[in-house]
This record gives C-alpha cells, sequence and structure tokens, in this order.
C-alpha cells in the first residue's frame, strides 16, 4: 500500500514531530483520510474568534466601540459552522466554552491592551497582523499573529495563546517555544533578518519573552524540516499504518484520531489509567434505559465485558440499532470500575 504525500505544512501542526517519541500516525493526514479529521475543541474554536477580531482591530477595521456586534456577529458565525460539522450538540458555543463571558471581557481587555502598547503607542512605527511565512522550500508555512516594528528599528514577532503558555514552571510550553523559534527562521530565511525579540501574550495580557539565539532557531527549522522528509519517504513504503503509531497519554490526548485509531484503543486503559476521565468502545447491547432525570443509561459490550454510562442526553445518541458498534469520547470515570458518566463534554460517535 501506498499513500500520498503529507499535506499539512502548518508549522503549529507539525512541530510536535520534534517531540522526542512523536506518533508519526499523528501527522500523516494521507492515512487519516480513513479517520475521521473534525474534533469538537471549543478551545480551537474561541482561538479563532480572538484571532479573528484582533485582526480587524490592529488593520484598523474595528472600532473597539463595535466590539459588543462584532463579537456577536462571529460568535453566530462559529455556531453555523458547528451545526455544519454534526456538533449541533454542543450549540451554542457560548454555553459550552468554559468562562466563555469572563473570555470575552479578557479578549476586549486583550484589545485595549495591544492598542495601547503596540498599536497606538507612539515608539511604534509600523504593525502587522497575522503575517504569512512561509519557507523557500514550500514545505512549513505559519502565520504570525503580529509583527510590530519599533521607530528604534527593532522587529516583535508574536503570538497570543487563548490558554495558558507556560508550564509548571513557568516556562513556555515546548510546543510554543518551537512554533515561535521557526517562525523566527523562516521569517529570516524570508527577509534576510531575524526579529529580535519573540513574544507570547496571554489573554490575561501577560506577556512572556522567549530568549532564543539564531542557530538554534535555524537547527529546530531544518530539523523539523528533516523530520518530515523522513516521513514522507517512510510514507512512500509503508504497509501498516499502525507502524507509525506511538499510542501515549501525552501523544493521544488531543489526537483528533483517536475515534478510529486502533493503537489507541488497544492501549486506552493503560493510558487513560490514572485519568478521572476515558474514552469507551463496544456494541450496544440492550436498549437504553430512560432514568428519573429524563436522561439514558447505555450499555456497551466488548467481549466479555461491560460497561455502563449514565446521564447520556437522548439527542446525543445517534439513532444506534442495537448490536452497532459506537465510541463513547470524554465520559468521566464513575466510582464502580466499568461505570461512566456522560458530561457535557462528551461524545457520542458511530464506528
Ligand atoms: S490516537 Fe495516539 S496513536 Fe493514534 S494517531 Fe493519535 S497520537 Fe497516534
Amino acid at each position: 500500500m501506498h499513500f500520498e504525500k503529507l499535506t499539512s505544512k502548518s508549522v503549529t501542526h507539525l512541530s510536535g514531530l520534534l517531540q522526542k517519541d512523536a506518533c508519526r500516525l499523528k501527522y500523516a493526514p494521507a492515512i487519516s483520510t480513513v479517520m475521521p479529521q473534525k474534533n469538537f475543541n471549543p478551545a480551537a474554536r474561541f482561538g479563532s474568534i480572538i484571532h479573528n477580531i484582533v485582526e480587524q482591530v490592529v488593520k484598523d477595521k474595528l472600532q473597539l466601540a463595535s466590539f459588543e456586534n462584532v463579537w456577536t456577529d462571529l460568535t453566530d458565525t462559529y455556531n453555523e459552522e458547528l451545526k455544519i460539522d454534526g456538533f449541533e450538540r454542543f450549540l451554542p458555543i457560548q454555553q459550552h466554552y468554559p468562562n466563555f463571558e469572563i473570555q470575552k471581557y479578557r479578549c476586549l481587555h486583550l484589545l485595549n491592551y495591544l492598542l495601547k502598547n503596540y498599536c497606538e503607542h507612539p515608539g511604534t512605527e509600523q504593525i502587522q497582523a497575522e503575517v504569512p511565512l512561509e519557507c523557500p522550500s514550500g514545505k512549513l508555512k505559519g502565520f504570525a499573529d503580529l509583527l510590530v516594528k519599533k521607530k528604534t528599528g527593532e522587529l516583535i514577532l508574536m503570538d497570543y495563546k487563548t490558554n495558558n503558555p507556560v508550564n509548571e514552571k513557568g516556562h513556555i510550553k515546548l510546543g510554543y517555544e518551537w512554533q515561535l523559534k521557526i517562525y523566527a527562521s523562516i521569517f529570516h530565511d524570508m527577509t534576510g533578518r531575524f526579529p529580535n525579540h519573540l513574544r507570547l501574550i496571554d489573554l490575561k495580557c501577560k506577556e512572556h519573552s522567549l530568549a532564543f539565539n539564531q542557530e538554534e532557531c535555524k537547527q529546530l527549522h531544518q530539523n523539523l524540516l528533516k523530520k518530515l522528509a523522513d516521513l514522507e519517504d517512510t510514507l512512500k513504503t509503508v504497509t501498516n499504518p499502525n507502524e507509525l503509531a506511538k499510542p501515549n497519554q501525552e501523544n493521544c490526548r488531543f489526537c483528533n484520531k483517536k475515534i478510529t485509531c486502533d493503537a489507541y484503543w488497544r492501549e486506552n486503559e493503560s493510558i487513560n489509567q490514572n485519568q478521572s476521565w476515558d474514552d469507551v468502545r463496544g456494541n450496544l447491547s440492550e436498549e437504553p434505559i430512560a432514568l428519573l432525570n429524563g436522561k439514558l443509561r447505555i450499555r456497551l459490550q466488548k467481549g466479555s465485558d461491560y460497561f455502563f454510562i449514565r446521564s447520556v442526553e437522548a439527542d446525543a445518541l445517534p439513532r444506534a440499532a442495537l448490536g452497532e458498534e459506537i465510541a463513547v469520547m470524554n465520559v468521566k470515570k464513575d466510582t464502580c470500575v466499568g461505570h461512566f458518566v456522560f458530561t457535557t463534554l462528551s461524545r457520542i460517535v458511530m464506528l
């Protein structure tokens, strides 16, 4: 069996290949054509709203007085997209994204901060949002959220993050560090100069500066290109995609391929054993039972094991015929082994 070339070129998506023990199956989109590509990721949807609105402000298309209206329009658009993608049950995002209202006001606060400290700051000569970056080989691409040129001639390349960009030690998370440094190297390839500063800014308007040296940025960039080339070579000859899989907690947790990933399901019990949540897969082995709270309890059978999932909302259960195989993702573990609770972030998929 032969697989097509890699199709993704996004630094954000691919920089995880630099990780020790990276799962290469995760980065092989050709293989993933047999796997669902879409996954409900409220954080990513929310991040898009924020990026879009900041871009409009920086490009001076949006006065802050219209923030409320633009925010409402954007959330309506994203709700429509969720509907088209088949995630009606999670509508509206306003009710399913944690602390949505608080995050909205943080976004407004961030806009004020960017206007004051960058866009309208007397020391700023030029500012650009969503700056396209592409390395000369065309193999890697990305967008820098902000590029600020100061009157002193210094350049600041910035990205903003809607989640916490630092680890428990207060250091910028490795994935973000790689992304920024590779952006800096690509920027150098495109313009002949490196930015003077690399920064992340979070929704609390906290700036995180990333120390870097040019050699290290170039090296990371070259390493990623090499990893990609190796993977493309492997894809030409691999006969069993599972050979590329490295299932473990770190790799699989947010992987949108896990629903249909055999390697994941083989290991999911040990991967999730210390977690409070889990994913369950099996055949619907009895008619759903209506509970007094108006929700359902379903029973799945896998081999000789039974899994019981309570509090399932009726509209979350596809019209599965008895005996069909389904996966129930993101369920909370109940107190008894084999028992789970369906939550607002759980999801049922027919296999
Ligand atoms: S679910 Fe895990 S093993 Fe499967 S592709 Fe994703 S990261 Fe790899």
